[in-house]
């Protein structure tokens, strides 16, 4: 009988942190990152903003969940290009989508998301896939990808509403971690020059810091033009220092760090913490 040497994925990383804090333009930025190291990147947005891929794409791809809607939830008749996009670099670009404004669950959608995504053999092409996840609120649904990863990395300011959120994420890990082979890749910084209160959490929760990156006024317009700095840098090379942070995560997540399962600090413990009474 022949055997079916089926490629397996080898990273899969799941990127968290509070709304608006960078997740998605860190996520484009490493995904491009992996793609100039040789790997194939799936880049699956589970943020019902579903605006996770924009900068690979250059628009807001069709959601899975709107394309199941309008295939009357029959999962044969989804064809991969219905749901999986070509981004910039060659990363794929899949976006979950949301359950209708106050109702449903975002969870739900990311189970079927991924559900469907099997169903189409999609994961086993990919070397990498990162799910960018939403992280406010770790709820059981939002948490989902946590059991389809391997590596979760947090993306946080050195403000306390970010690192507070960073602290249900480290949570969700150790919870997850009990069944799971998951661990913390660790923090990446984004948009501060200041550490002081990062540094003051990690000493609480040890945790390994992969990057700081400062407020940047081109990240800033690389949403607006729908790029990521990847390709922004090919017509100006000055930026090509920015890109430099994000093929230092990537190298880093490559190197298959060992990680940590974090403890994490009670919510009582971190207000006093982090504020200054
Ligand atoms: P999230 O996915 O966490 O909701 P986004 O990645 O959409 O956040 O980022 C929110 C906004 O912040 C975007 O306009 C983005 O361009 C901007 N941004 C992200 N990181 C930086 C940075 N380091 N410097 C400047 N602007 C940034
Ligand atoms: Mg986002």
């Amino acid at each position: 009988m022949k055997r079916n040497y089926k490629r397996q994925t080898k990273v899969k990383l799941a990127v968290y942190g509070k709304g608006g804090i960078g997740k998605s333009t860190t996520s484009c930025n490493i995904s491009v990152a992996l793609a100039k190291r040789g790997k194939k990147v799936l880049q699956i947005g589970c943020d019902p903003k579903h605006d996770s891929t924009f900068t690979l794409t250059g628009f807001l791809i069709p959601t899975i969940i709107d394309t199941l809607q309008e295939k009357d939830y029959h999962y044969e008749d989804v064809w991969p290009e219905d749901v999986i996009y070509k981004g910039y670099g060659g990363v794929d670009c899949v976006e979950a989508g949301g359950p209708p404004a106050g109702a449903g669950c975002g969870g739900y959608v990311v189970g079927e998301t991924v559900k469907l995504l099997k169903e189409l053999n999609a994961f086993d092409e990919y070397d990498v896939i990162l799910f960018d996840v939403l992280g406010d609120v770790v709820c059981g649904g939002f948490a989902a990808p946590l059991n389809y990863a391997d590596y979760c990395l947090i993306v946080t300011d050195n403000g306390f509403d970010a690192l507070f959120a960073a602290n249900r994420i480290a949570a969700s890990v150790r919870e997850k971690a009990r069944t799971h082979p998951l661990r913390l890749a660790g923090l990446i910084g984004n948009r501060t020059v200041k550490r002081d209160l990062i540094e003051k959490y990690i000493e609480a929760v040890p945790m390994p810091v992969l990057e700081v990156l400062p407020l940047i006024e081109d990240i800033r317009v690389s949403r607006v033009k729908g790029k990521t700095l990847f390709e922004m840098a090919e017509s100006d090379p000055s930026l090509e220092y920015v890109c430099d942070y994000y093929l230092s995560i990537a190298d880093q997540i490559l190197a298959r760090p060992e990680g940590v399962v974090p403890n994490d600090a009670p919510d009582r413990e971190l207000f006093s913490l982090l504020s200054d009474f």
